[in-house]
This record gives C-alpha cells, sequence and structure tokens, in this order.
C-alpha cells in the first residue's frame, strides 16, 4: 500500500492524469488546498473519491478566528486530515505567535501540521526562502511536543538542515514531493532522480535513523506546472528502502499520522 502524502489535485482532469501515470501504484492521495482556491470546490472535488483526502491551507493573513472555526467544523466532520502552513508566500515564521491557534487545533484532533518549507512555485519570485527555511520548525517542535509536523520537501535545498530537525526532534517528519521538477525533459528528469538518491544517502548517512521519518509525495500539480511526475519518486524508494522499509514509511507511517482518530474520542 501506498500513500502519497503531498499532492495539489483539485481537478477532475488533472486527477486523470495523475491515475495514468501512477499505474494504480498509489492507493490513496492526500491533496493540499492551496489558500488562493476557495476549499469547498476541493471538497467538491474529492466527495466522490475514496482514495483523496483533504489537507487545508491556512491563511495567515485573513481571518483567523472564522478559519478555526471552520477547520475545527472540518476535523470533525472528517473532512480534513491535517492543516498546511505556507510561511515562504505568505512571509511569516512558523514561530509568528498566530500559529499557535492552529498547532493547538491540530493537536486536539491528533492530525500534523505540514509546513511548505524551502523551493517555491513563485513565477513572480515574490516569495522568500528566510521565512522558509526549517530553522523555525525546530523551536516550534520544542514547543509543542505533542503536535506532530511535517517539514514539506524535504526543505530543498536545505535537506541537510531539515535532516538535523528531523532526527533531533521525535514529532517531526518530512517528506520528498516537489524536488524533482518536470521541464520536458526525460533526461534531465532521469539525472534529478539519479542525484536525489545520491543526496538522500548522504542525509542518511549522517544521520541514519531518520530514513524511517521520510514520506513520498510527489507533488502533482497538473500537467500545466513542472510538478507532474510520479514515478521517479516511487523509485527513489525503491532504490533506497527494503520492502519492510518501504511498507513502513509508504503507508503505516503516513496512516498514522493522518489517519489516526483524536485521542479524546
Ligand atoms: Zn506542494
Amino acid at each position: 500500500m501506498i500513500i502519497d502524502t503531498h499532492t495539489h489535485l483539485f481537478f477532475e482532469e488533472d486527477y486523470q492524469n495523475y491515475q495514468k501515470q501512477a499505474k494504480s501504484k498509489v492507493d490513496l492521495i492526500i491533496t493540499m488546498h492551496t489558500t488562493s482556491y476557495d476549499i469547498k470546490h476541493v471538497f467538491e472535488f474529492a466527495e466522490n473519491k475514496k482514495n483523496v483526502h483533504v489537507v487545508a491551507g491556512i491563511n495567515i493573513s485573513k481571518d483567523l478566528k472564522k478559519q478555526l472555526k471552520n477547520f475545527t467544523k472540518y476535523f470533525l466532520q472528517n473532512k480534513i486530515v491535517g492543516l498546511k502552513l505556507y510561511p515562504g508566500y505568505q512571509k511569516f515564521t512558523p514561530t509568528d505567535p498566530r500559529v499557535s491557534l492552529f498547532v493547538e487545533l491540530c493537536q486536539k484532533y491528533n492530525k500534523p501540521l505540514i509546513i511548505h518549507s524551502g523551493d517555491f512555485y513563485s513565477p513572480d519570485g515574490s516569495a522568500k526562502y528566510k521565512y522558509s527555511h526549517p530553522i523555525f520548525i525546530d523551536e516550534l517542535a520544542v514547543n509543542y511536543p505533542k503536535c506532530n509536523f511535517i517539514i514539506s520537501h524535504f526543505a530543498f535545498p536545505y535537506m541537510l538542515e531539515a535532516a538535523g530537525i528531523v532526527y533531533k526532534n521525535k514529532n517531526v517528519y518530512t517528506d520528498i514531493s516537489g524536488i524533482i521538477k518536470d521541464f520536458q525533459d526525460k533526461k534531465n528528469i532521469e539525472n534529478q532522480t539519479k542525484q536525489l538518491i545520491k543526496d538522500l544517502q548522504r542525509v542518511f548517512t549522517y544521520y541514519p535513523t531518520i530514513k524511517n521519518k521520510v514520506m513520498m509525495g510527489s507533488d502533482f500539480s497538473g500537467q500545466k506546472t513542472p510538478y507532474d511526475t510520479i514515478q521517479p519518486y516511487l523509485k527513489i524508494f525503491d532504490k533506497l528502502y527494503l520492502a519492510e522499509e518501504k511498507e513502513e514509511v509508504l503507508y503505516h507511517l503516513p496512516k498514522k499520522l493522518f489517519f489516526n482518530p483524536p485521542s479524546f474520542t
């Protein structure tokens, strides 16, 4: 069983393309709502698909109380399986006091807080690395030991820094989504895949115990974006993990993080 823990699938056409490329290898898909798009449409899209689950994006500069109220409702209705922060795009650090409301909510419902880290999809260049560096997640994880945090995209290009933070904090995990980009050049995708395998080997040499805290994510966002490949991400796990290790990180770990019931029920 395989869970793709990080996609941005909102449209039927992209979903069909995803399925074609996944070749029935992916069993469950988590789609991350981006705050520029109305979450109601994401729910409509996911409604009749048993294999698609939604994570709600937080917009830190909009009405926080209203979002908190909505997210509580969505958690209770099992409409969402986590929350996501976009610090580099919305220009705040994960240690910003406004974030604490959402950390507490995730903690209460036993769901992860996903934090976009590292590189951007920012055609106008307005996003800022200063805010997407994983360093702030260390402090957040120390302050909230009962909440699980996921550093998206292994914080690429800050992989080694992210690895240190995942290693040090028992409540911090990561995924490899979005690192391999499709520039319409097959050879280039192959080279990126090989290089990412090498880079992960390097990281695992320094921090061997984090290997079981790294999840699969494709960041699939549709064929009009550079994030439209799935197989290279699966290949990486085939190359670096034994069968039973794979089962753990591709299925059991994300299942535990996203689908465990809240501890108070
Ligand atoms: Zn993403």
